[in-house]
């Protein structure tokens, strides 16, 4: 069993104070949100870098890093946005080489409703191209690339159901962080880890009653995740399953759940 939590911007308190609360839980995988301003201060600061560098030393976690999301869009067809964040995401690639960090994990991007449908394609291609790039760089680091499955959203989704992802990842070459909330959210579970199963190295765990991307607590929704790991049987000893809720009480819960329920 690998079980991890995710950090996430809404978690107040600093980057130790979370190493000190993961601790606690007695897990095995940090996954490190760059959108936390102390860590966004480390892409540009070497003395920042070198002392997030020594305080994850300290703890005995496997980390991965979850590239910039927030204000980030890959697929934007503002050719200027789309550079800045390609731009940003290739920090991110060097940021976890630096922390010896095994994996990174990128959004994909969206289309704004406010364009035309014909633009989808256009906003796809602006996509790949980027995480082909960013795909290169990681490899060449010796880091694991992977996209994550996006939720419904007013915007085109790019990267919503299992045809799409797929399409994504044939065509950069690049490994799946499945999101199994977001998929809820999108379709039916199973029709994704159908298709997708083969991609997936990384496990996002976090619940929702099927319409919006709540990140509840495991087993406060409508995701039979009993069902979904009996079905999934080697996920429990082979694939990182990270938690990934939006409070501290949320992510403790959660643990015990997957501890208590699934026997993780
Ligand atoms: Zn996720």
């Amino acid at each position: 069993m690998i079980l991890g939590v995710a950090d996430y911007p809404s978690l107040e308190g600093s980057l130790e104070d979370f190493l000190s609360f993961a601790s606690k839980l007695r897990i095995r995988v940090l996954e490190l949100k760059l959108d936390k301003l102390e860590l966004l201060l480390a892409l540009s600061k070497t003395d920042k870098m070198f002392e997030l560098k020594n305080l994850s030393n300290s703890y005995d976690f496997k980390y991965f890093v979850h590239a910039t999301n927030i204000d980030i869009n890959l697929a934007s067809v503002n050719p200027f946005l789309r550079s800045a964040s390609k731009k940003t995401i290739l920090k991110a690639v060097i940021f976890a080489a630096k922390l010896d960090a095994g994996l990174l994990v990128s959004h994909v991007g969206r289309l704004s409703r406010d364009y035309p449908r014909r633009l989808v394609r256009k906003a796809m291609k602006n996509a790949i191209d980027s995480l082909r790039k960013i795909n290169q760089l990681s490899n060449d680091l010796g880091i694991i690339f992977t996209i994550e499955n996006d939720h419904k959203s007013n915007d085109y989704v790019l990267a919503g159901n299992p045809e799409q992802i797929n399409f994504l990842v044939e065509n950069v070459g690049c490994k799946l962080t499945f999101d199994v909330g977001h998929a809820n959210t999108v379709g039916k579970i199973e029709d994704f880890t159908r298709l997708l199963d083969k991609f997936i190295v990384n496990v996002h765990l976090h619940d929702n009653n099927g319409r919006e991307d709540e990140h509840l607590p495991i087993g406060k929704g409508s995701i039979d995740f009993v069902r979904l790991f009996k079905r999934m049987k080697d996920w429990k000893s082979e694939k990182p399953l990270i938690i990934e809720c939006h409070s501290f009480a949320g992510l403790k819960e959660s643990i015990d759940f997957m501890r208590q329920e699934l026997s993780v």
